[in-house]
């Protein structure tokens, strides 16, 4: 792959990781080392010598690269460019949906979502680490996501879905090698399981936020916002939030680019889009909470979104306080209807948790959370092609005439 061909593989370059540091406490941790979460039990951060990086790095430099994800190496914590475990992961189109809103299409992504830009950053570190078994609960995406990168890296994966994950996913991530079950049970009691296998088994916890590393690979969605931008932010961002990797990842990228002065002025407010059937940072947020409670009988055809409890619920409300945004949540008969009407009008083929941030925009507008000259973007997180589409029925018979008056104009 492009990315690949144009770096010395075996060359030991320099990160600029100093360190981990509890989310919670601040606490630090030794780079280049296994971990799950802290002491505390919270997610770790991964942190930079950003000084150093922003004298090795510049904005000329960067657009000189591959269009791809690893042009934002230095951001990131792998050492060796021989450890990337790449499926080639391309910069995604920002695509204009009226005159104020750009949808960033990340069904682009190999395995047909964004959760390829995580893994492929945690795989990497976790072939670095010399990991050779890895295992995490899924909705589907992140299964399918670990199952390709896995088994391109010689890892072994074991992956645990909800027995209604969309059949698709649950079909691709045992077809990519990865040994894979179905539990009558919601995302959480699945990363139980990994929880409590995970030591008489062998496997690293790759669940959302238990180790520190996708989240790094999903800040490059902020990274990449920002470049193609121009390094200016647009008003506000709308994320569909289950686990909340990527809103969290984004508001580290966003804090990272001021810190080297690659920014500046306003950062976007964020907004956390959830469905009405599984809402609970939109409560947290509504009730003035730090921590979300777990959301009972989650439900709604938006399955990346279907998380009833995040253990990184802390961070997404402080993500969503600081940037003056808000959470939010839309009915699925509004999600089917805007992924039908953006398909209709727009010949872009949402996924449903894209479609939920269409809704979102839709509502807000209506509610006067935001007005029609902010500029907005919404992320599409996977291929529309990966979920269950109306039947079509209409049949020609080739052994009859043609009625050419009965075809619509
Ligand atoms: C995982 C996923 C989400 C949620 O992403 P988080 O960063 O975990 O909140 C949304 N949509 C789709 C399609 C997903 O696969």
């Amino acid at each position: 792959m492009t990315n690949l061909y144009s770096q010395n593989l075996t060359e030991e370059r320099p990160t600029f990781v100093t360190h981990l540091e509890c989310s919670a406490t601040g606490e630090h941790y030794p780079a280049d080392r296994l971990h799950n979460l802290s002491d505390a039990g919270k997610p770790l951060l991964v942190r930079y010598d950003l000084g150093a990086l922003a004298a090795a790095l510049d904005k000329e430099t960067l657009a000189a690269r591959p269009p791809d994800l690893w042009r934002y190496r230095e951001f990131l914590p792998i050492r060796r460019a021989n450890d990337i475990v790449s499926l080639g992961e391309p910069m995604t189109p920002l695509l204009p949906v009226g005159s104020s809103v750009l949808i960033k299409d990340e069904g682009r992504l190999p395995t047909g979502s964004f959760k390829a830009r995580g893994i492929t950053v945690a795989v990497s570190m976790a072939k670095e680490l010399g990991i050779t078994s890895a295992a995490m609960p899924t909705n589907g995406n992140a299964g399918a996501a670990l199952a390709a990168y896995a088994s391109s890296a010689g890892i072994e994966s074991y992956v645990f879905c909800p027995s209604d994950t969309p059949e698709i996913n649950v079909r691709e991530i045992a077809y990519q090698g990865a040994h894979v079950w179905r539990v009558d049970a919601l995302i959480d009691d699945c990363g139980r399981i990994v929880g409590e296998g995970k030591e008489r088994m062998g496997w690293f916890d790759m669940s959302t936020l238990k180790e520190p590393y996708r989240i790094e690979g999903k800040k490059t969605m902020g990274l990449e916002l920002a470049e193609q931008l121009g390094w200016r932010l647009p008003d506000v961002i709308f994320y569909p939030t289950g686990g909340g990797t990527g809103l969290i990842g984004m508001w580290k990228a966003f804090a990272e680019l001021r810190e080297i002065g690659w920014i500046e002025g306003k950062l976007p407010r964020m907004v956390a889009v959830q469905a009405e059937g599984c809402a609970p940072m939109v409560k947290a947020f509504e009730d003035g909470a730090d921590h979300a409670e777990r959301w009972p009988d989650a439900h709604t055809i938006a399955a990346g979104i279907r998380v009833p409890s995040a253990i990184g619920d802390f961070l997404i409300l402080q993500a969503i306080r600081e940037s003056s945004g808000y959470a939010i949540a839309v009915s699925d008969g509004a999600i089917i209807d805007a992924q039908e009407r953006v398909a209709r009008e727009h010949g872009l083929l949402l996924c449903p948790e894209g479609a939920a941030t269409y809704a979102a925009y839709e509502k807000s507008l209506q509610d006067g959370l935001i007005s029609d000259t902010d500029q907005a973007v919404l992320f599409n997180c996977a291929t529309g092609l990966k979920y269950p589409m109306p039947g079509v029925t209409r049949t020609l018979d080739i052994s009859q005439p043609i009625d050419w008056d009965a075809f619509p104009q």
